[in-house]
């Protein structure tokens, strides 16, 4: 097999080498400009590990009008992921080893990214009753996560039997922490704006209560725990003193709430609708210190596309969750690199080597060094690009980024030496 030599690249920004892949690794590592095969320039780029994401949701089965396996694995090229995390709230539900089997063999027939599906933790995300968790694990699909993301498990005895359960083959529960009662009919972060604009508040004790509940269980029964997409200062707080005692708890944030802010529930422009709500700019500022500081161990896209009669409209009948996978990663760099707070090492860890090992994915995450698999994403961080709707390969549109200038552009993106972005583009 002819080696890919990525000429001159940055790997974890540092300086220039040939990165040569050869047979689905890195096979060698040499002074810049000495590798010989088919030559990639990668001048000025910075190589990464491939991204891994936690939490993508692709619709397949039941609502391919708002997104396919297909169309969101090409988003996730594109983004410069490797793996992403499908998770389970599709029609039907992946509660079964027959779902989940059939999720992750659309993946494998795409081809531009692995998919690991992830499992429900109850029958139908009803939290009733406890799914086939074993089955799901011992299928093809392997499913290490279990969640039912868009609805909290909010039963304590359930959640109890979940975390017991995943013990038996390394799992982990990813909880969307959300306490029902405390968020009834909530429409934005509950606060003075949400007063003076008339919308229903989400509060943020409704999360940290749920985060703090659920990390006792946890060290109850000695299981491991991830938290989805973190929203509020007190959850970093709450994060900060479990990893303090050394409890197997890990969080992700998303990068639109290291990014925006509630003001823009100002707009009633539902683009900006998403669960958890856009809090606070301190908040902001508290979660992007929570990831340089390692409390949130992964940036998570919840990368949630909605056809648009879902999204149009009134905002009180707009479904929540925005696009996620293309911009990720230039979020990401506006947000915590630009500023000083994470090197590209960092951004590796927070976008690849955690969630790689949060999800279990033993190929995924891997350094940039010899005999890794040559999952690898080259970024131009000088370069800026204005984000147009009409140009994602997402089937959805609903991006609230729109017409916003974003720095940092992914280049290509390798999947085990393959090509699957050049030059921007799908390979
Ligand atoms: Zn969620």
């Amino acid at each position: 097999m002819t080696a890919t030599v990525l000429r001159a690249a940055r790997p974890y920004g540092g300086d220039p080498v040939d990165l040569v892949l050869r047979d689905g690794v890195v096979a060698e590592v040499l002074p810049a400009g000495t590798g010989s095969g088919s030559v990639v320039d990668a001048d000025g780029l910075v190589a990464l590990p491939g991204l891994v994401d936690l939490h993508t949701h692709l619709r397949e089965p039941g609502r391919e009008d708002a997104e396919t396996v297909e169309t969101g694995t090409r988003a996730a090229a594109l983004g410069g992921f490797t793996a992403v995390h499908a998770m389970a709230n599709t029609d039907p539900v992946a509660d079964t080893a027959g779902v989940v089997e059939q999720v992750w063999r659309l993946g494998r027939e795409a081809g531009h990214c692995d998919v690991a599906p992830v499992g429900a933790v109850t029958v139908g995300l009803r939290g009733e009753r406890l799914a086939e968790l074993g089955a799901m694990a011992e299928s093809a699909a392997r499913v290490r996560v279990f969640s039912d993301d868009g609805h909290c498990v909010s039963d304590a005895v359930l959640m109890r039997r979940a975390l017991e359960y995943v013990k038996a083959f390394d799992g982990v529960i990813a909880q969307h922490a959300q306490e029902p009662r405390l968020t009834e009919g909530a429409q934005m972060n509950e606060g003075a704006l949400s007063g003076v604009l008339g919308l229903k508040g989400w509060p943020s004790v409704a999360e940290e209560s749920v985060i703090a509940r659920d990390i006792l269980l946890t060290a109850h029964v000695g299981s491991r725990l991830h938290v989805c997409h973190v929203s509020t200062a007190g959850s970093v707080e709450i994060l900060r003193l479990a990893k303090e005692r050394g409890l197997a708890v890990t969080a992700e944030v998303t990068p639109h709430h290291l990014l925006l802010d509630e003001e823009l529930a100002a707009t009633y422009d539902a683009v900006y609708k998403v669960n958890p709500p856009l809090r606070s700019k301190a908040d902001v500022e508290a979660l992007r210190q929570g990831v340089a500081d390692g409390t949130i161990d992964a940036i998570a896209t919840d990368h949630a596309p909605h056809a648009g009669e879902d999204k149009e409209g009134e905002w009180a009948h707009a479904l929540p969750g925005m696009l996620g996978l293309e911009t990720a990663l230039s979020v990401a760099q506006l947000a915590l690199v630009d500023t000083g707070l994470l090197d590209w090492a960092g951004v590796a860890e927070r976008l690849s080597v955690a969630p790689a090992r949060i999800g279990r994915l033993a190929g995924q995450g891997r350094p940039l060094s010899v005999g890794e698999p040559a999952n690898v994403v080259l970024v131009d961080p000088a370069a800026r690009w204005t984000v147009d709707p009409a140009a994602l390969a997402s089937k959805s549109r609903n991006t609230p980024y729109a017409g916003r200038e974003l720095p940092g552009r992914v280049v290509a993106t390798f999947l085990r030496g393959r090509a699957t972005v050049l030059d921007g583009a799908l390979a």
